[in-house]
């Protein structure tokens, strides 16, 4: 990844859905000037969706979801439905793909009424008006009663109708979501002109020449406040605390590193962590709290699932492997079974679990982060994240959470 391209997790999420027949795959390839590779040939064989990292202006960077289409025989199975509703939990915006001149079918449907339940807004390409002829009754196919939070448009892949009218209404729905994201992570904890230390352990797990995006987000967040921002490493950080002339209103860490800053810190400067206040941006702070107490409760033998959201986590290197358990192991006194869960995939049995540990996500965008923390408590099963439990362990998580006003509500 080059520094200039926006992370996955902060790319717009396009799903495209429909049957094999309705061109998803030529309108892709005609929105977007690139051919998306092809999994299989063979109907049903593959369930797995192709994702590409690309830019359609006007929306710029987005992930590119083709899911595998489908015959148009029966109804989505029960695989595929659960299989949908795992893509949508990462979709912000369906592009459903439909052939004008046979209207919505049963898979359609379907799919329209998971995009309803899931919450994911959807735009109806009503594809191969090219093919529609002039004596086909006027609007077969389109104008149906389609639900909220559905637009609908006709467009050719092959003539290129309309596609410039389809790309504006996806630039519309990625401005939308960078108006939500305009949210403070960490600026309205302090004011403009404090000073902020940011404790940034560089060892071998960091990525070479660059920070990691929670990083990143809340350096950005604080400038654009105004702040002054202090970024140190752990090594440092007690030199640095005597050499200052004031005291910093707020030291923001790696959790990796709690139980040395909080030892350095003086106990009157607030401290707290990019996992917490990247929890708490997310909007599952407050579930993830309620998650931490079940890690009291654990008995020998309870299953514990640690998950992560990608496969290549060098950055969180034997966290979740070696680390987190031995802390917990010592922490409950107990022996627990631990399962670990990485990448895109995030198990559907998550009754057997007693706890869910979640990492700090930071390669997932917000929709699948919500939508991992939703289908936990739907199961009813507590969830909380890495930099929480290592508070907790660490016997600083009050402490953590004290700069937090979320924190302390009922
Ligand atoms: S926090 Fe999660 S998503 Fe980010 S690098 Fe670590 S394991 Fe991967």
């Amino acid at each position: 990844m080059s520094m200039n391209d926006a992370p996955r997790s902060v790319r717009l999420h396009i799903g495209f859905f429909g049957c094999r027949n309705a061109g998803k795959s030529s309108l892709v390839n005609a929105l977007t000037s690139q051919k998306m590779s092809v999994v299989s040939d063979v109907p049903g064989t593959t369930t797995d969706p192709v994702s590409k990292s690309m830019e359609i202006l006007p929306a710029g960077p987005v992930v590119i979801i083709d899911t595998p289409g489908f015959d148009d025989e029966g109804g989505l199975g029960e695989l595929r439905v659960e299989k949908t509703r795992e893509i949508l939990g990462r979709t912000d915006l369906a592009v459903l793909v439909v052939d004008a001149r046979k209207g919505l079918n049963n898979f359609d449907r379907e799919l329209l009424g998971l995009f309803q339940e899931q919450k994911t807004p959807c735009i109806i390409a009503w594809n191969k008006t090219d093919l529609v002829t002039e004596q086909a009754p006027e609007g077969v196919g389109f104008r149906h009663e389609v639900g909220e939070n559905v637009r609908q448009i006709r467009v050719s892949a092959k003539t290129g109708e309309n596609l410039t009218p389809l790309r504006e209404m996806i630039g519309q729905t990625a401005r939308a979501m960078e108006k939500t994201r305009e949210k403070p992570i960490a600026a309205d904890l302090v004011q403009p002109l404090d000073l902020v230390i940011l404790v940034i352990p560089i060892d071998e797990s960091a990525p070479k020449g660059r920070l990691i995006l929670p990083q990143q987000q809340v350096l950005r967040d604080l400038l654009d406040h105004g702040c002054q921002v202090l970024c140190v490493r752990e090594k440092e950080l007690a030199s640095v605390l005597e050499g200052l002339s004031r005291k910093p209103s707020l030291v923001i860490t790696d959790s990796q590193a709690f139980g040395l800053v909080a030892k350095v810190v003086p106990e009157d400067v607030p401290m707290t962590s990019f996992s917490i206040l990247m929890a708490r941006y997310k909007g599952v702070l407050k579930a993830q709290l309620k998650g931490i107490s079940a890690l009291r409760q654990i008995k020998d033998g309870d299953r514990i699932l640690i998950a992560e959201g990608c496969t290549h986590h060098r950055q969180c290197g034997d966290i979740g492997t070696v680390k987190l358990p031995a802390w917990i192991r010592t922490y409950t006194g107990k022996a627990p079974v631990f399962e670990t869960s990485s990448g895109l995939s995030f198990p559907d049995d998550l009754e057997k679990y007693a706890v869910i540990i979640h990492c700090g996500s930071c390669m997932l965008n917000e929709k699948e982060v919500i939508a991992r923390n939703e289908k936990a408590a739907r199961r009813g099963i507590p969830i909380t994240n890495y930099g929480m439990v290592i508070a907790q362990v660490h016997g600083i998580l009050d402490r953590a959470l004290q700069p937090i006003p979320e924190a302390k509500e009922p």
